[in-house]
């Protein structure tokens, strides 16, 4: 058999087998009943029945706006989004920490809980530039082999009512961002065929995907579905572009709902949830019969828009759960489904799971089962990245430490 560098064994997978896990040179190099007693070198590291599941994949984070490891601060903005917006530019840019350092932060916070891949939304507006791109690229740079982190380019403020602003997000694509963002075509910029044209002329430019913040409510939000989804199309974007929220697919009549699923399978564009506090959700559901690809992330942890959130993935799919009133361990599956393989897929990772082959990306928790796991989220025991521990007990290690000095 494959030479392996060292075995995790009693590990219980999620269809419920008690399996040996090999790992060597970073990647899964087997999986079986007693697979290590095949073996009589390689080290062996006791999981002793815990579960055993893939990194998770926290597919819409905000990590240039967190306040996480700063002392509490209450929440500033007003009620509406337009004020949470301006807020942010009157805090961000004075507080004492930098975004490398909060970004930094939160990164940590989330590998600690089991968190693989990212996405991160960060802002470019004409007033911070590429400043926030750059310290979200450099806090990636430090923690490369903690985590991925795939960067958005996102008009907070708006791009058509905000001249500059589409030439400041071609630039952040030609410095690094990983894809275009967009943000409410109507509500915000009053202007959707200049938002939508200009962001998705960008994304063509630089054969990037896009990935559009999509807040608006019912038959508004649904024209800008439609628009986005012709748009896919036209330009062959087909498995590249989000749509973050989608609120407004929550709030039409079934029947619309069901074509505007329709079009987006057809198109292939995905949707982002977080389970939004107050707002409409999106049917998951039925958005996944037809062919959806959804997915999910926490989207603000303590920051200037929410004082909640851990960046514990496994919690936010609790709460996703809890919203959709998911009870039956089928439909946890798939709140769990969100936040791993469905995840994975709309990031593009292909090398992903619990399986011979994939990158040795994984966590344990004292769980029996997937429902369990999410319902009860207690803390990470261990996290791997790349077949190295980097977190354990729930506390993020200041060095990654190789499974064989663990074993
Ligand atoms: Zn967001």
């Amino acid at each position: 058999m494959t030479e392996v560098d060292a075995f995790l064994t009693n590990c219980r997978l999620a269809d419920g087998r008690l399996v040996d896990i090999g790992i060597a040179g970073g990647k899964i190099a087997a999986v079986g009943e007693g697979a290590a007693a095949s073996s009589n070198i390689a080290p062996e590291l006791d999981i002793t029945g815990d579960l055993v599941l893939p990194g998770l994949v926290d597919g819409h984070m905000h990590l240039d706006k967190t306040l996480t490891g700063l002392p509490w601060m209450g929440h500033a903005a007003g009620p509406t989004r337009m004020s949470r917006i301006e807020t942010d530019k009157t805090i961000l840019p004075h507080l004492p920490i930098s975004t490398e350092q909060r970004a930094g932060n939160l990164i940590r916070e989330c590998v600690a809980r089991g968190t693989t891949h990212l996405r991160t939304h960060v802002d470019i507006d004409l007033e911070s530039g590429l400043a926030k791109l750059e310290g979200v690229l450099a806090a990636r740079e430090r923690y490369r082999d903690r985590v991925t982190v795939q960067t958005v380019a996102f008009p907070q403020s708006g791009v058509m009512r905000c001249p500059g602003v589409p030439d400041r997000l071609d630039a952040a694509v030609r410095n690094g961002a990983d894809l275009v963002g967009g943000i409410d075509p109507l509500e915000i910029d009053r202007d959707p065929k200049g938002q939508l044209d200009g962001i998705f002329a960008i994304a063509a430019r630089h054969g990037v995907g896009l990935d559009i913040h999509l807040h608006e409510p019912g038959e508004m939000g649904l024209f800008n579905v439609q628009e986005i989804c012709t748009r896919t199309n036209a330009l062959g974007l087909g498995g590249k572009v989000t749509i973050s929220h989608g609120f407004c697919l929550g709030g039409i009549t079934e029947r619309k709902a069901a074509e505007a699923a329709a079009m987006m399978a057809e198109a292939g564009v995905a949707l982002v949830t977080h389970g939004a506090g107050g707002l409409t959700m999106p049917p998951i559901e039925m958005l996944r019969a037809a062919g959806v690809l959804v997915f999910a992330g926490n989207d603000d942890i303590r920051d200037t828009w929410s004082p909640y959130g851990t960046g514990d993935l496994l919690e936010r799919a609790a709460i996703i759960g809890w919203k959709g009133d998911f009870r039956r361990d089928a439909e946890v599956q798939v709140a769990f489904d969100l936040v791993s393989t469905a995840g994975a897929q709309a990031l593009g990772i292909g090398d992903y799971g619990v399986r011979v082959g994939a990158a040795a990306n994984l966590f344990t928790i004292a769980a029996s089962c997937v429902p369990e796991a999410v319902a009860a989220h207690p803390p990470r025991k261990l996290v791997l990245f790349d077949g190295k521990v980097v977190a354990r007990d729930g506390s993020f290690l200041a060095t990654p430490i190789s499974i064989t000095a663990e074993a």
